[in-house]
């Protein structure tokens, strides 16, 4: 706590330190540059992905086996930093959470309540919303963001071919970004969504499109690199850097060489389906089974790809200043629970996400199990960069920075908030008009609990897992509203819809159950 009360004594008033105002500020002979931030998220990337797990060293840090991976990169990161144990990803999907991120609100609020596509013109990325690159933009960073971005109702707007959409589909997901959707990102090089593995594309800043025909992270490194060195003149190199990249590996599809490199395939290809599903919960039968070594692979070469960036920034001597993230934006149950839905559940695989975090200095390498959630992230980091007067009022998410430098801190939440939203409305063209909270849910540090209704609101399923007794959630126990546990839980639930300003709480969905009136 010391190094850190004297780097925020330094920090006060942190853009006085940035360039466009002196660059760096000296203190008896010491320069003390703005942190730069890499954070770096792959897309279906689950918590149990990272062998370092089943390592003595972080011998009982999780509940559950970790997946038979290889990891080398990541294992070496974890042993220098903060090392969550129970982060989520609230609204385990792909749009959600990143709306969530980029604005530090709730789904309900930061404008992507659903996956965005053609035909959801409810949910595109708030405009509006000042979000954590619109910060960083005005504290004098400059930013990058590279691979999938999944945020924008697409639009015909093919900066090629005007009027049309970049995306074959119907309805189409794929879109361009134009600068004044960026949010403040300085470089620009990325696409909405398109799950061609060897064969992406990206638009820059102008528009013009790359078809690399190269496996997506190891393209996306390789530009990363690029940028970092400044090879191309892509950045001021007087300013600190924010850079996010969206690997779009391990999501689907993974069923063969077409979906990752052949050398990591080769790590996996002679295990059995029941070796390398070897979680209690799994059923190595299903057909879904055989991506198992495809989905291991692409972990595997997205672990080298983050290596690969690391080195960049030690070979340049930037590691040192750079707070660096390894998440993701939900996880993938693989064969779990016997369902074929790799997310968008409230079970362990899909909610839970790898969120380690290393600065060496200031924040101490640990494990951690604050119940952090992608709201959090935003307010978290700013706060971490001495930027918290910079959070935005409307942000929903804590600032959990307190956590991160001091295990002693009080500032913890005792639990989570699970969402799960479908298409409501839609008109006669087919176009979605509103959205259906249909579930919602709870985790503490020992239980999950998970309500679902029908369209007339009424409850139709729970689900309540003791998460001690039972971390592979192989029994569904019977939820009873009297119950001292569950009217705890459901206490924290409305704790939490209330908070979200949720579409439960608006309209008193279940209120024989939760007591949104309680204070
Ligand atoms: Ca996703």
């Amino acid at each position: 706590m010391k190094r850190l009360n004297k780097y925020l004594l330094l920090g006060l008033g942190l853009g006085a330190m940035l360039p466009g105002f002196t660059g760096c500020t000296a203190r008896k002979g010491e320069e003390k540059k703005a942190p730069n931030l890499l954070y770096v998220f792959p897309d279906q990337y689950r918590k149990h992905a990272m062998a370092f797990w089943d390592t003595p060293e972080f011998e009982g840090a999780i509940r559950t086996k970790a997946d038979p991976v290889k990891t080398p990169q990541l294992d070496q990161f974890a042993r220098e930093a903060v090392v969550f144990t129970n982060m989520v990803s609230n609204n385990p999907l792909c749009s959600p959470h990143r709306g969530s991120l980029l604005t530090g609100m709730f789904p309900g609020k930061s404008g992507v309540p659903l996956n965005c596509n053609a035909a959801r013109p409810i949910s595109s990325l708030r405009t509006d919303a000042v979000c954590f690159s619109d910060v960083l933009h005005a504290q004098g960073y400059e930013q990058a963001y590279f691979g999938k971005w999944h945020l924008d109702f697409p639009t015909p707007n093919d900066p090629a071919n005007p009027g049309n959409y970049v995306d074959p589909r119907r309805p189409a997901w794929d879109t361009y970004t134009p600068q004044e959707r960026r949010h403040g990102f300085d470089y620009w090089y990325s696409y909405g969504t398109w799950d061609v593995h060897k064969d992406p594309h990206y638009y820059d800043n102008d528009g013009n499109r790359y078809d690399p025909k190269e496996w997506s992270p190891q393209h996306e490194a390789d530009e990363v690199i690029s940028y970092l060195k400044n090879s191309k003149g892509q950045r001021n190199s007087d300013k600190p850097f924010a850079i996010f990249v969206s690997m779009n590996p391990p999501h689907n599809p993974y069923n063969s060489l077409n979906d990752c490199l052949e050398t990591d395939y080769n790590a996996y290809s002679d295990m059995a389906p029941e070796d390398l599903l070897h979680r209690d919960n799994a059923n190595p039968h299903m057909d879904k089974a055989q991506s198992a070594p495809f989905y291991f692979a692409n972990v595997t070469g997205v672990d080298r790809e983050f290596g690969r960036i690391v080195q960049q920034l030690k070979e340049m001597g930037e590691y040192e200043n750079t707070i660096v993230v390894f998440t993701s934006d939900h996880g993938e149950t693989m064969c779990s629970q016997g369902i074929k839905d790799p997310k968008n559940s409230i079970y362990t695989e899909a909610f839970d996400v790898p969120f380690l975090i290393r600065w060496p200095g200031m924040v101490k390498a640990r494990l951690e199990n604050l119940l952090m959630g992608s709201p959090d992230i935003m307010p978290t980091l700013l706060g971490l960069m001495g930027l918290e007067k910079n959070i935005p009022e409307e942000v929903q998410g804590f600032n959990y920075a307190d956590v991160l430098q001091s295990e002693e801190s009080a500032n913890r939440p005792t639990s989570a908030l699970y969402i799960r939203n479908v298409n409501g409305d839609k008109d006669d063209q087919g176009n979605v008009t509103s959205y259906f909270p249909i579930a919602r849910g709870i985790k503490t540090h020992q239980y999950t609990l998970e309500l679902v209704i029908n369209r007339k609101s009424e409850l139709v399923r729970t689900q309540f897992f003791n998460d001690n007794e039972d971390p592979y959630q192989q029994t569904n126990l019977p939820v009873d509203k009297n119950d001292p546990v569950i009217k705890q839980l459901l206490h924290e639930m409305a704790y939490w819809l209330k908070h979200s300003d949720d579409p439960w709480m608006e309209q008193k969905i279940l209120a024989d159950w939760i007591n949104y009136e309680e204070e």
